[in-house]
């Protein structure tokens, strides 16, 4: 079995949709794993909002345009008038619930329900697309098997039985077509994994179904060396280890969900990234091979807070440590990044939610001060012992920019800096020629 999953822009459009059934290989077993159309997901966060601040007509309008573009893209996207009809059933079904809700207003877990309409929509037309291509495929519904648990990780015992019964009721069929990004929470309520969840998806399936592979297919041809984003020339990177990959991740590559690597590490499960809009590219291939080269990618992760905590006592006192981190522990709020002097800590969150309360804490004992809108910079490289000296070289680039803080021996093949947000960009182009120079090196 193989798990291939499809992000927004590859099933942006009719003729993106159309495409994919050309990507997937008729042969051999594969679970579809969609992501909504890009732009739903976002538009159905705004219909909910304005819906639940009360501003009905105005969430009305919005769900009738967003309707608009799918009965076009369904009517675009089949050929048979059966299949027209079908299509437009199908959303016609979908939004009217959405409509209904907006009427009754917004009660209870309905909020979540709206979010999910993007990736029932896309798999809903995807299925029938195949069925209307005489492709014989199976809907499976991420509720029936999707799940977090109290910690709102993933009940993987939960999801790998659901999922077996259900593969189980299809013997022989060999295209399975699922929705990323949704999912039951503990109280069996539709939730989700976050925003960009259904790379995680992809994984966390790959995981319970003992894939071959899990394939994340895109618009870019694999991680690149920087981001494109904000960055000239970069380049993708053709092969990355487990740890590499999930450090780029969770520090800010948008190309993944932050939690994807987890899931197929553990087993194994090589991770490849493809461009949808070249899919003879290799794109870069994740696995436990791991190739020492000098710096290989920079990432970038904006919303981070900085706090310095400083000890009222003036000496980091025994236990000074553990009292601190019992209080983010006690927030369940992860801290990121972290550096200490004699007398004070400084460390990152990127979870706000439970600051103030974090705060009134540590001020029992300490001085706090509190720095937004930091953006923390993560280098991923061979810094074993740092026997090449590629850390000189990475701090001599950042000479014109202010350092707030620094991390450095934390893993063999991370340093993370913290800047202040405005210094991103200026940050990334610096440091864009160490990429470049260890790039003329390997070369
Ligand atoms: P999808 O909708 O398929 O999930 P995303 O928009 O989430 O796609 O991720 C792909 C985008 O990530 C690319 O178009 C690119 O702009 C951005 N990106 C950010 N950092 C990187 C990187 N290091 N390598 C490749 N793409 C990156
Ligand atoms: N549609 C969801 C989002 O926009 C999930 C995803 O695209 O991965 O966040
Ligand atoms: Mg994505």
């Amino acid at each position: 079995m193989k798990v291939l999953k499809f992000g927004g822009t590859s099933v942006g459009t009719a003729q993106r949709i159309r495409n994919l059934a050309e990507i997937i290989p008729a042969n051999e077993p594969i679970i579809v794993v969609l992501s909504a159309m890009s732009g739903t997901t976002n538009s159905l966060i705004t219909i909910a909002d304005e819906a639940k601040k009360g501003n009905s007509e105005r969430a009305m309008d919005l769900a009738k345009e967003l309707e608009a573009k799918y009965y076009n893209t369904s009517n675009e996207l089949f050929f048979t008038n059966l299949y027209k009809k079908r299509g437009e059933e199908f959303i016609n079904d979908m939004f009217s619930k959405i409509f209904r809700d907006i009427r009754r207003g917004f009660n209870g877990n309905v909020y979540n329900e709206t979010l999910a309409a993007g990736e029932l929509l896309s798999t809903g037309l995807f299925h029938q697309y195949l069925t209307e291509q005489k492709r014989s495929a199976a809907y499976i519904s991420a509720l029936e098997y999707m799940k977090t648990n109290d910690d709102q990780e993933p009940d993987y015992n939960f999801i790998s039985d659901n999922i077996d019964r259900i593969l189980d009721d299809y013997i022989g069929t060999k295209i399975f077509v699922t929705q990323g990004f949704i999912c039951r929470n503990n109280q069996g309520e539709v939730d989700n994994l976050g925003r960009g969840g259904s790379d995680y998806s992809a994984a966390i399936i790959g995981n319970v179904v003992d894939a071959k592979e899990v394939q994340i297919w895109t618009d870019i041809d694999g991680i690149h060396n920087n981001d494109p984003r904000f960055v000239n020339e970069t380049s993708p990177i053709r092969e990355l280890s487990f740890d590499e990959a999930a450090e780029l991740a969770y520090f800010g590559a948008k190309i993944l969900h932050p939690s994807t690597i987890y899931p197929c590490s553990r087993k194994g499960i090589p991770v490849i990234l493809k461009n949808t809009l070249q899919p003879s590219d290799p794109g870069t291939i994740i696995s436990h091979h791991y190739n020492p080269s000098g710096v290989k990618a920079i990432a970038a992760k904006d919303g981070i807070t900085a706090i310095k905590i400083r000890s009222s006592r003036m000496l980091m006192a025994h236990g000074f440590l553990k009292r601190i981190f019992q209080i983010f522990d006690e927030y369940t709020t992860a801290v990121d990044m972290i550096t200490t002097s004699e007398v004070a800590v400084s460390l990152t969150i990127d979870n706000r939610k439970n600051l103030d309360k974090i705060l009134d804490e540590l001020s029992v004992f300490s001085s706090v001060e509190v720095d937004e809108d930091q953006t923390i910079i993560c280098i991923v490289g061979d810094f074993v012992a740092d026997k090449n000296g590629y850390a000189g070289r990475i701090f001599n680039t950042l000479k014109n920019i202010p350092v707030r803080m620094i991390s450095y021996g934390g893993s063999n093949h991370n340093i993370s800096i913290l800047v202040s947000s405005n210094h991103k960009i200026d940050t990334l182009r610096a440091l864009h020629q160490v990429v470049n120079e260890n790039n003329l090196i390997e070369a």
